[in-house]
């Protein structure tokens, strides 16, 4: 089939390059998407020729309505492709599932899978209908699951049970999971990695127990999906099984626009039982418009971040992804090594993988400590961005350290000489210092921030963070929501 006859030429002009001109104007605001400076946000393969790929495969697709697969077929056999590569490369060759916007939609859609499961298990239909607060779905997880989990919670009308995790090693134990297991266990979520530390979950002993009882077990490997596979091929040590092979996972989301290479907008997400995977679908015939059935959460949708990411996937394929993985590989031992070099900083836990969280190293005297927000901040006035990751305090009274988080990526192995002089310059000149707000501190005014934040191209991100960890956390999320407001609606 073709797109039609072509358009006739239009009575209206239309002065492309004018309206390209101010939008490029915009775009000098941004931070780099490309070059390895910004080392969380973008994932850079470093290849120009796959940017301009994807490019190519979404223009292509963009006047498609992903809505409906029949009309437009191409949607389900590029869909159909990703889910096959995500089947051959999670192993799992009865897998079924979706391509869908993003880690958070896969995140939402298992959760919406689960609780239907569980409502329908216990004679409700989807939604739960008879349950109360007290009796209602719950998802269990490990306070470093992703803040999807908690989102997906919260629109779905479940309740969350968090588990602490080790603040040494950043790891839960499984024991704390299952032993948190009941009637009301809808879901249970390990990572593969953990976003906030980079670290693998206990995945076989919580599937394994998870199966015993009937509960789906969901491996969030979000970040890990398109890297963890190809990480020991590439150099990369051994890592325990956390795929389809563990018996027991139910679910796995994998995102494509992570390190799948992918422009924004797109993530796989699989189950390997096909019941399951029919819970997330939304059908409707009881209104007098067309007959719905949607897999996932929009409705009329764009094909262009599905041909992108069909296109750079199969441009790869496991080999391309293995030889990418190979320079994250080596890129993420350097600067850890780098890491590990620098007084008064170290490493948490074993990453498995290409996530890094940086803390201050205890055991050294105070003075010699360096502060890892102080630390970002001064990196960022070098030209490398990092992300500070607040303090938290657990529900058993242990304290996960505040972190600043590194995603190392292939293009971090270009600038890798840069990268870890910057760490170091950075470290040796914050070292000894810390960060001190007022104890009676007011609540900072949102608009205020904002407006400065606007003026200045930036936010002073380490008294945020500062704020985060000294004022009751829904006062601050309360307070970042007004802040968002302000700053894209002054
Ligand atoms: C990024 C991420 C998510 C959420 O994905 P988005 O694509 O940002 O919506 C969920 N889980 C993990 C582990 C992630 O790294």
């Amino acid at each position: 089939m073709t797109d039609g006859p072509g358009h006739e030429a239009s009575a209206q002009p239309v002065d492309s390059e004018a309206v390209l001109a101010r939008l490029q104007t915009y775009r000098a605001h941004d931070a780099p998407t490309h070059g390895g400076s910004v080392l969380s946000y973008v994932y850079d393969s470093g290849l120009a020729a796959l940017d301009d790929l994807a490019a190519r495969a979404a223009a292509l697709a963009l006047p498609v309505n992903g809505l409906d697969p029949t009309t437009f077929p191409s949607v389900a056999l590029m869909e159909a492709d990703l889910v096959g590569f995500g089947r051959t490369i999670l192993h799992g060759p009865a897998a079924v599932g979706s391509v869908t916007s993003g880690g958070t939609e896969s995140c939402l859609l298992a959760v919406k899978a689960a609780r239907d499961r569980w409502a329908r298990a216990r004679g409700g239909g989807a939604g739960g209908a008879g349950v109360t607060a007290a009796t209602g779905p719950q998802i269990v997880l490990p306070s470093s699951a992703h803040a999807a989990f908690h989102k997906a919670a919260h629109y779905l009308g479940l309740e969350v049970e968090v588990v602490p995790v080790d603040p040494a090693t950043g790891v839960p134990a499984a024991t704390d999971l299952t032993g948190r297991f009941s009637d009301r266990t809808a879901l249970v979520v390990v990572s593969a990695p953990s976003y906030p530390h980079g670290v693998l979950d206990p995945v076989s002993e919580v599937a394994a127990a998870a199966a015993a009882q009937g509960i789906p077990c969901h491996v969030d490997a979000c970040i890990g999906g398109l890297v963890l596979p190809f990480w020991a091929d590439a150099g990369g040590t051994e890592l325990p099984p956390w795929d389809f092979r563990v018996p027991g996972v139910s679910i796995i989301s994998a995102d494509l626009h992570k390190f799948g290479y992918a422009p924004k907008g797109a993530s796989l997400l699989l189950f390997a039982d096909r019941e399951l995977d029919l819970a997330r679908y939304f059908a409707l015939t009881d209104w007098p418009g067309y007959p719905v059935v949607n897999p996932t959460i929009l409705g009329s949708r764009s094909a262009t971040s599905l041909a992108a990411a069909w296109a750079v996937t199969t441009a790869l394929g496991p080999e391309g992804y293995t030889s990418l993985t190979a320079r994250v590989v080596a890129a993420t031992g350097e600067v850890a090594r780098c890491v590990g070099e620098i007084r008064g900083l170290r490493v948490l836990g074993e990453p498995a993988g290409p996530l890094l969280a940086v803390v201050s190293d205890e055991t050294v005297t105070p003075g010699d400590r360096v502060h890892p927000h102080l630390w970002a901040a001064a990196s960022a006035r070098r030209g490398f961005v990092l992300q500070g990751q607040p303090s938290l305090r657990q529900s058993d009274g242990s304290l996960i350290p505040r972190s600043t988080h590194l995603t190392i990526t292939p293009a971090t192995h270009d600038v890798l000489g840069a990268l870890t002089a910057v760490l170091h310059e950075a470290a040796d000149e914050v070292r000894g210092a810390t960060v001190e707000l007022p104890a009676d501190l007011p609540v900072p005014d949102p608009a205020t921030l904002a407006a400065a934040a606007r003026e200045s191209g930036d936010l002073d991100l380490t008294q945020v963070l500062a704020l985060i960890e000294q004022l009751p956390r829904e006062a601050t999320a309360g307070l970042l929501a007004r802040f968002l407001q302000a700053f894209t609606a002054p």
